[in-house]
């Protein structure tokens, strides 16, 4: 089930909210510390305007809530909202009071049982969450997710509690956000979903169901998923998710934010995840983990897609394929006979051999003079210091790879000397602005331009046929836009 945290500060606000998110939503939870002190009274008949079952909860400040007054008065408010037909109550697990336990299993109200933990996972919470379920409440646990390790530990919950059949189980945090996507395979009966942050990690109703379809999600679905760090903000799960669905494969896909790929590899194994998208900074750690690689992957020496095959992991790399494949008829028919490639880092890598492996010329220029020369060594390429970038004007191709350009340093063009002619093309890495200060001087200029989103979309198009085996739907590829195009 999807739950909706109501954030309102008033009744009002909270029923508008429900009527938003209503498509998305199988229950609610009205949280009185979000209410102004004037509208608690009319909290015990929340529950009749509104047709879903309701959970009440009054949390503390120091359990992530509001509250700030005296337990006390929480306590008598949460007693005296219990007059209304509320589904649950969600009471702390440091909160005895027999008179609220009493009402609430008088109204037939079910009992939540919660224990939120902002420092990390008591080691023993297994233990803790069994001993309520043995007393017939809901054990919860929100907890911070510190690592991959810590959230192993969180996805036993499923396996160590297999006879608790209702629990709730959250990862706070980062690291934690896989536990509100993955909600059914960690054996919780619900998710939390709010309109705005009403926790770290919380995303909308909307992308839940929509985007994710999390509640759909059952023994056969496959899962896959991005790691990198970080990566929550990451657009490969709109393109994955989306192509998943219009072709009705049984598959999610998610963002992990990885601290240790050594970790990640072990989660993967328990979850049984089919594959996923390296991103930065793992495309090179990955590489020990796998029993199969490419040749692009092996020339390149960084690896951006894994998939399970015969029981082995095999990397590729779509980074290589995505950024050319728009270029190939010009190196083809010569349009496009050299480059300056601007940057020498994991995407320049890609970038540059993909341009050897199709006949064209390469100077490499970057900050790093060092790095450059490496990595021009390897490609038999040339090289230069990023600020000698303007003797490379005769150049027909200019490859932007660093992330001057982009947030934080979007108003930077690592090449502002540089003097462009209407001629030559230019192609950005970035994605997010759709255009950079360079992209707008090109074009400007003239210049044939190539857009870093056409770079990710098709490579994960490529990603989508590794994992999924089918083309990616033609009928999305117009809809695979950023928010701010
Ligand atoms: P890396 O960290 O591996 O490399 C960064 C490069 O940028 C290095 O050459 C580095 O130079 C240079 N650089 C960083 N900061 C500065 C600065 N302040 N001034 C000058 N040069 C700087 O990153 P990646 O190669 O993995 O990614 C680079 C960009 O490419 C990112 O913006 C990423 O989003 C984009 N990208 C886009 C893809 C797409 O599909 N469109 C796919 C992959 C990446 P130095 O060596 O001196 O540190």
């Amino acid at each position: 089930m999807i739950c909706l945290v109501l954030t309102g500060k008033t009744i009002q606000e909270n029923l508008n909210q429900i009527a938003d998110n209503r498509p998305y939503i199988d229950l609610c939870e009205l949280r009185l510390d979000y209410l102004k002190a004037e509208e608690l009274a009319q909290a015990s008949h929340f529950p009749s305007k509104v047709d879903l079952p309701v959970i009440l909860t009054c949390r503390r400040k120091s359990d992530g809530g509001q509250w700030e007054e005296n337990e006390r008065l929480r306590v008598a408010l949460l007693e005296s909202a219990l007059e209304g037909d509320f589904a649950y109550i969600d009471l702390e697990s440091d909160l005895k009071r027999i008179s609220l336990e009493q009402k609430a299993q008088r109204r037939g109200v079910r009992v939540i049982r919660s224990l939120h933990d902002f420092t990390g996972i008591p080691s023993d919470i297994f233990h803790r969450m069994s001993k309520i379920a043995a007393r017939g409440e809901i054990p919860k646990v929100a907890l911070f997710v510190a690592s991959v390790s810590d959230l192993i530990t969180l996805f036993r919950a499923r396996e160590e509690l297999k006879m608790v059949e209702e629990k709730i189980v959250i990862g706070m945090g980062d690291y934690g956000f896989p536990t509100r996507i993955l909600y059914k395979k960690i054996g919780s009966f619900l998710t939390y979903c709010s309109p705005k942050e009403a926790a770290p990690g919380q995303i909308t109703p909307q992308e839940m169901k929509e985007l994710y379809r999390a509640d759909r999600v059952n023994d056969d679905t496959k899962i896959f998923g991005v790691i990198g760090n970080p990566v929550l903000r990451s657009f490969s799960p709109v393109i994955q998710n989306k192509g998943f669905h219009e072709i009705n494969f049984n598959a999610i896909y998610l963002p992990f934010p990885v601290d240790s790929v050594r970790a990640f590899f072990t989660l993967a194994e328990m979850l049984k995840i089919s594959g996923f998208s390296v991103t930065v900074p793992h495309k090179q750690g990955v590489l020990p983990y796998l029993g199969k690689i490419t040749r692009e992957v092996k020339q390149i020496g960084s690896c951006n897609t894994v998939v399970r095959a015969n029981n082995l992991w095999k990397g590729t790399n779509t980074d290589y394929y995505g950024f050319v494949e728009p270029l190939i008829g010009d190196l083809d028919t010569k349009k496009i006979q050299s480059a300056l490639v601007v940057g020498a880092g994991g995407a320049a890598r890609a970038v540059v051999w993909a341009l050897r492996n199709h006949g064209c010329r390469v100077t490499i220029v970057n900050r790093d003079v060092k790095r450059a020369e490496s990595l021009a060594n390897e490609t038999m390429s040339a090289f230069d210091s990023l600020e000698n970038a303007p003797l490379y004007g005769a150049v027909d191709l200019i490859v932007q790879t660093t992330p001057l350009g982009m947030a934080p340093l979007e108003e930077e063009d690592p090449i502002a000397t540089y003097a462009l002619r209407g001629q030559q093309t230019v192609y950005e890495l970035i994605y997010r602005p759709h255009y950079t200060p360079l992209l707008k001087r090109a074009k400007a200029k003239g210049c044939t331009l190539h857009f870093g989103l056409e770079m990710l979309v098709r490579q994960g198009k490529l990603q989508f046929e590794a994992f999924s085996g089918y083309h990616y739907p033609k009928r999305l590829e117009s809809t695979l836009t950023l928010e701010e195009n």
